[in-house]
């Protein structure tokens, strides 16, 4: 082949390279540059081959350039693949990866450098996609960390991939025992055929939604609502699972607590009231007064009026719209008072051991009159007729102190923590006697809104006290 051909070609090759190449003094004074180069920067050649190359980069561009680039190229002579943005004639900026060889005469010092430059548009775009999404990967990472959700990834399998902090401690496992475990270990579904119809409408990559039970490290069951998100891979096939699990058991608890509510509300209510019927179907058929019956008829109507008023006292706690109408309150005449009309006085002796002067706390009366008839009723309630329940009040260090004492049944140790809970009543007396479960709930939000609180001892078979203390008045 002709050489003058082959020059030719070359020649082509140089200045319409898909590259920038550029050649440059050592101070960066630029002695040859391409045509692609030229396209790319918009200046004509006779307006670069003057110039320094460094004047053509960004402020922060020409400092890297003099202070790192350029040393680093005299010490290794070569520097691959560093990117500068470029300043175009019109002013835009053309992202650019540069390769530099350094040239350098007999005696070892620097004559040329020749540099190789290439478009860097899309690798900078796709660097920063790849930033971007590494920033989301990293904050949807935090929001699965901190998640109040169980979160667990598992393979197709079912098996055990990823889990995060709300997992331990929603089933109790270690991180050393979470990759041993399935997805069905944590979530049964009442054996493999319930699982298996559960998590069908996933390999049609639908999620699934359920509420279910989950059972922890210890074997406890805990009720759950899950959510299991299918992942596919490239083909569209399913290759992993994502379930969200929280922890309903509470919810659960409280959906119970209304049902036995509305059993213990509708017994409770139908049993005066149907006594009440009775009684008075009696009177109507023998056409005669009768004074027993007229007083049963009283009497539960007394106690039917009372369980409403808890009732309707229990729902206004509940919905935060309990007030307190405070003023001077003297415990020891409430006292007093409080014993004599006891409905249920006349089955025990009620005793009043309190001070000659008066003890005064800042009260709602009407509420603190409703403490002292809740743990009186109790403490007569609960022991045997005949026996006898001391009131006494007294007053130290600023605080006031109204102890009842009964002779009773007494109290199990494990029913202690739960007898101010809502419509709590220890096993062993809920047949034996009628109540609610509500007194101590409402006793004790009452003396905590005053700022006090209430206290008990028991021993099964010989008593209980029940003490409340309140902030007495100056
Ligand atoms: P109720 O008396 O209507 O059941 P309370 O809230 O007043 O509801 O009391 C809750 C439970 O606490 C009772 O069911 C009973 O088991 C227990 N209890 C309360 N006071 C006494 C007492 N003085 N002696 C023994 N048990 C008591």
């Amino acid at each position: 082949m002709n050489d003058n051909v082959l020059n030719d070609c070359l020649q082509d090759l140089y200045e319409q390279a898909p590259c920038g190449y550029v050649f440059s003094l050592p101070d960066g004074t630029l002695v040859r540059v391409n045509q692609t180069f030229l396209i790319w920067t918009g200046y004509s050649r006779a307006e670069l081959l003057s110039r320094r190359f460094q004047e053509l980069l960004t402020v922060a561009g020409k400092m890297f350039f003099e202070n790192q680039y350029a040393p680093l190229l005299r010490m290794q002579g070569a520097v691959q693949e560093v990117t500068f943005d470029i300043v175009r004639r019109d002013g835009s900026r053309l992202p650019v990866l540069m390769n530099s060889v350094l040239r350098v005469d007999a005696t070892g010092s620097p004559i040329l450098v020749a540099s190789t430059i290439f478009r860097a548009v899309e690798r900078r775009a796709y660097e920063q996609e790849l930033l971007l999404a590494r920033t989301r990967a990293e904050h949807l990472a935090e929001v699965v960390t901190a998640s109040s959700d169980a979160i667990v990834t598992c393979a197709r399998d079912g098996s055990v991939r990823r889990w995060n902090l709300s997992a331990e401690r929603l089933f109790g496992y270690t991180p050393a025992t979470f990759p041993t475990l399935t997805l069905r270990d944590l979530l049964p579904f009442e054996g493999a055929a319930g699982y298996e119809r559960t998590m069908r409408p996933l390999w049609q990559g639908e999620p699934v939604h359920v509420d279910t039970f989950g059972v922890r490290n210890d074997g406890k069951r805990i009720d759950v609502s899950v959510g299991v998100t299918p992942h596919t891979d490239e083909l569209g096939a399913v290759s992993s699972l994502s379930a969200i699990i929280s922890d309903i058991s509470e919810r659960r608890a409280i959906e119970r607590l209304q049902q036995e509510f509305l059993a213990m509300a509708s017994h409770e209510l139908r049993t005066p009231l149907v006594a009440i019927r009775g009684y008075a179907q009696l009177m109507q058929r023998r056409k005669a007064y009768n004074e027993q019956s007229l007083e049963t008829i009283v009497a539960q109507t007394r106690q039917l009026a009372g369980l409403i008023d808890d009732l309707l006292l229990a729902s206004q706690i509940e919905a935060n719209r309990f007030e307190l109408r405070k003023g001077e309150l003297d415990l020891v005449a409430v006292a007093r008072r409080a014993a004599t009309t006891s409905v249920l006085s006349d089955d025990c002796d009620i005793r009043v051991d309190v001070p000659d002067d008066p003890v005064v706390i800042l009260a709602d009366r009407q509420r603190i009159e409703q403490v002292f008839a809740n743990l009186l009723t109790n403490a007569v309630k609960y022991s045997p007729d005949g026996g006898t329940v001391e009131v006494s009040i007294s007053k130290s260090n600023g605080v006031a102190r109204v102890r009842i004492r009964d002779q009773g049944i007494g109290i199990r140790e494990v029913d202690i923590p739960h007898l101010f809970e809502r419509f709590y009543r220890a096993p062993d007396v809920a047949q034996e006697t009628k109540g609610a479960g509500l007194g101590l709930y409402i006793t004790q939000r009452i003396v905590e809104d005053h700022g006090g609180r209430v206290d008990v001892e028991s021993e099964i078979g010989q008593g209980s006290t029940f003490t409340v203390t309140l902030p007495a008045a100056e």
